[in-house]
This record gives C-alpha cells, structure tokens and sequence, in this order.
C-alpha cells in the first residue's frame, strides 16, 4: 500500500481520528466506528488481535468484550499489568454479517488486513513496544506481511524489522469456544505460558 510520509500521524490522538476517517477498505462501511489501539504510550508489550468485537464496535475500545476478559485473566496469571501493556488489533473496524438482529464475527480478508497494516505499523512506529504478542493469524499476518500459522512459529522468538521480538499465540476468543473443560484448561495454561515467556523478553533487554 502506497502512502505519503506527511499522511502518517505523528500521535496516538491523531491516529484515532486518521483511522476514524480511513476509507481505505470497504470495512468502515458497516462499522459502529474504528476501534484504535489503546494502552501506555511507551508499552513495552504490546498485543496484537484480531479485529473489534461487537462490543469493542460498540464501546469503541478493543478487548472489552467476552475475548477482552480473558485476556485480562491470562495477562495477570502471566504477572502482567494491563495498565503497562498496548493493546490493539490488526484490523480496526468491525466486519460481520447481520443475522436477524445478531451481528456475527467474519474473518477479516488478507486485503483487508494488508489495507489495514498502515495503521498498525504506525502504532508500532509511535508506542515502539520491545516485544509484540501476536494474538491469532490475522495479527501474525499482519505483522509480517504474510500468511504465517501460528502453530508454526508458536514456542519460538522472532525478531522484526525494528528490532522488536515477536511472539505468536493463538487469540482468546479461541479458547472460548473449547468445550471439552480438560481441553480448555490445557489451552489456557499454553497462552498463559506464552504470555510469560513475552514478559521475560522485556525484562532481557
Ligand atoms: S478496516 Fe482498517 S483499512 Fe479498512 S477502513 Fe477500517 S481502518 Fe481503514
């Protein structure tokens, strides 16, 4: 995607209303309102999701929903503070389709991840995090430009253009959809692991 130097806003501020208005995608059309990043303005750790929610569409922050809590869980088993992280998504406007009045989650496309990359390099750009957690595909997408599993760079550290390392983890909204309680509680242990293991790469640097 070709920009100009002079669209990049320079403030988190500036980047919520440039993402308020973007049209670069057809995404903002069916959307409450773009969903910015949030958290410390030099987080250290920043995490990456997927897309807003229906109640991140809604309330206009990211991670407040079903997804949102346990994530907090998991942040704090891994002895992290939430206020000391970023949080954001890789794509910042809600896609769904309408089912009677439900409104249901749809995977965003690589174009639209791709399209929506501009604002998330920016973010990185201004809040320069030292490690960045990948939360599912999309954000891994995102954050390296291509199509990467999970499980493939899952339990290693990667370091990215701008020095941050990166670590990928699978999205809590996948864990909420484990039904079997042995299960989930297996899969929530390994994202906590992963958190932790996010945690001590800050403190190595
Ligand atoms: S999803 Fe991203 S690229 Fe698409 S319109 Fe929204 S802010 Fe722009």
């Amino acid at each position: 995607m070709e920009h100009a130097a002079e669209d990049r806003p320079g403030t988190l501020t500036a980047l919520a209303a440039a993402e308020e208005a973007c049209t670069r995608c057809p995404l903002y059309r069916d959307a409450t309102q773009a969903v910015p990043g949030e958290g410390a303005r030099h987080a250290p750790l920043m995490l990456v999701g997927e897309q807003p929610g229906d109640k991140e569409d809604i309330a206009g922050h990211p991670f407040v929903g079903p997804a949102g809590s346990l994530l907090d869980r998991a942040l704090a088993d891994a002895g992290i503070d939430r206020e000391t992280t970023f949080v954001t998504n890789a794509v910042k406007h809600f896609k769904h389709e309408n089912r009677g009045k439900r409104r249901l989650h749809k995977r965003p496309n690589a174009s639209e991840i791709d399209h929506c990359r501009w604002w998330l390099d920016i973010e990185r750009d201004i809040v320069r995090p030292r490690v960045v957690v990948a939360l599912g595909a999309t954000a891994l997408r995102s954050l390296l430009g291509r199509t990467v599993s999970v499980s493939s760079l899952r339990r290693t550290v990667q370091t990215m253009d701008d020095q941050a390392r990166l670590v990928a983890t699978v999205h809590p909204s996948s864990l909420l959809r484990v039904r079997d309680r042995d299960d989930k509680a297996a899969k929530y242990a390994d994202f906590v692991e992963d958190l932790t293991r996010a945690a001590k790469l800050i403190c190595e640097r």
